[in-house]
């Protein structure tokens, strides 16, 4: 990949947002990086939002951006919902902390319940990466056994049990991480994603506690899983008694009102949740087989106790929001039509890049827009394209460093402020959102090109 050497995307950007480089050099002596998430950082640096509304977010500087961050995947009925707001400001009058049991608990745990199949028993956590550290400690308490099946490329969090290949490059080398003990590494064992084959062996060698699989696969989609693999993940953990846990915190309520296993019909033994889950603020939990969550009861048959404390575990301010949230993803809409959206964006962004002649195709599937540079492969012929086949070693790698910013930053210049290299809708975007982003990624092209990389 060729790297620019004089940058007038970097010369536009800075132009266009001196509010947040300003805001940027004060981070840069707070946080390491300037950033609170690394998915955050952006050279030469992030934009600063000031507020958000629908399918978009203002920057600091008044720009309006088409945001297909979505509070990480949160933001399903889009920002600043009304009856997200509503809730939550009844809510913040009355109580934010009681320190007790409420009854705004129990309607989130229920709705839970009612959506999802898998879901006798709840218990909520602050995040998804507390509830996928729950699932594992549950999984170990019940099975007495401590291995755990994790595929290649799949993220569930960032504590200390699932980080290792959760990013690529997947050659082996790499699946050492910083600061994780070989103890806690030896109990995790690694096998690629999608490969029905490689689960059997590996359940048969290393009896795990568990085997956690992410979603409809890799960060979201990179590496799409289908609903036939699923049912055979479900099929060989349930025929040796092996718990298997579905990681739902991206896809829990966004692709179907029952969730990927909804739409599946598949029932794990636990799923994890976390984001659409608590409408916007932060929540998490893991629902699941009563006989499993009942490690977490006092005086349980099995005589272990599961401590689970937590100062912010089903927080009114989250339950409140979650409750409106789940009320409207019971309609069926807020899937539906963000799912839809996304069909038609795909479809927009790769005439473009087809008129453009651009190396890069978008693929996905429900409200995921994925996109994949130095493509040369054929363009897509039907809304379920997966590129090469779905080769998850050809999907799923790492970009160009450069480039990667600079793709971010030419689209921000456009209006548009895409994560990374994937993006999703909510119910708030439309039609002119679309259009837009359309001429914003026809605008990037030109920009990048200007610039000297090769797309
Ligand atoms: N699992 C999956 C599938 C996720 O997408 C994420 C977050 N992106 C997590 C777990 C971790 O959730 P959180 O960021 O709330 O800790």
């Amino acid at each position: 990949m060729t790297v620019a050497t004089a940058s007038r995307i970097e010369q536009l950007f800075t132009e266009r947002f001196p509010k947040s480089a300003e805001l940027y050099h004060r981070a840069q002596q707070i946080f390491p990086s300037g950033v609170t998430h690394d998915g955050r950082y952006l050279k030469p640096f992030p934009i600063y939002a000031k507020s958000a509304q629908g399918s978009r977010k203002t920057s600091v500087e008044g720009h309006q951006i088409i945001d297909y961050w979505v509070g990480h995947g949160a933001m399903l009925l889009g920002h600043s919902h009304p009856a997200i707001v509503e809730a939550v400001q009844q809510q913040v009058a009355r109580s934010t902390h009681p320190g007790a049991c409420h009854e705004l608990e129990l309607e989130w745990g229920e709705l839970v319940q009612q959506l999802v199949p898998s879901a006798e028993m709840v218990r909520f956590t602050n995040s998804g990466t507390e509830a996928t550290l729950m699932a594992l400690r549950v999984a170990r308490i019940v099975s007495g056994r401590s291995k755990v099946i994790k595929f290649a490329g799949h993220f569930h969090g960032w504590h200390d049990n699932l980080m290792h290949a959760a990013h690529p490059p997947h050659d082996e080398s790499d699946y050492e991480i910083p600061g994780v003990t070989d103890g806690v590494s030896e109990d995790l064992v690694i096998i690629p994603p999608n490969d029905l084959a490689a689960l059997e062996t590996a359940l048969d060698e290393h009896n795990p506690a568990c085997v956690i699989h992410e979603g409809n696969g890799t960060h979201w989609g990179v590496v799409p899983a289908s609903a036939e693999f699923l049912r055979g993940v479900r099929r060989l953990t349930e025929e040796r008694g092996i718990i298997f846990i579905l990681d739902e915190v991206i896809t829990g309520f966004r692709v179907h009102p029952n969730s990927f296993q909804g739409f599946c019909e598949v029932v794990p033994d636990m799923t994890t949740l976390a984001k659409v889950l608590a409408g916007g603020l932060p929540g998490g939990c893991l629902a699941g087989r009563a006989d499993l969550l009942q490690v977490l009861a006092f005086d349980n048959p099995l005589g272990k106790k599961m401590k689970h404390p937590g100062t912010y575990n089903a927080n009114p301010l989250s339950a409140s929001a979650g409750i409106a949230a789940l009320n409207l993803v019971a309609t069926g809409e807020p899937s539906a039509t963000s799912n839809a959206t996304a069909v038609a964006l795909r479809r927009e962004l790769n005439g473009v890049f087809a008129e453009k002649d651009a190396r890069i195709v978008a693929y996905g599937h429900f409200s995921a827009i994925k996109m994949l540079p130095d493509y040369d492969g054929p363009r897509p012929d039907r809304d379920d394209f997966v590129p090469f086949d779905g080769d998850w070693r050809k999907l799923d790698r790492s970009f160009d460093q450069s480039l990667s910013h600079a793709f971010r930053c030419a689209l921000l210049l456009g209006g548009v402020d895409w994560m990374g290299w994937g993006g999703s809708t909510s119910l708030a975007h439309d039609e002119s959102d679309i259009d837009q982003t359309v001429t914003a990624y026809a605008q990037a092209i030109d920009l990048l090109r200007e610039d000297g990389f090769p797309v």
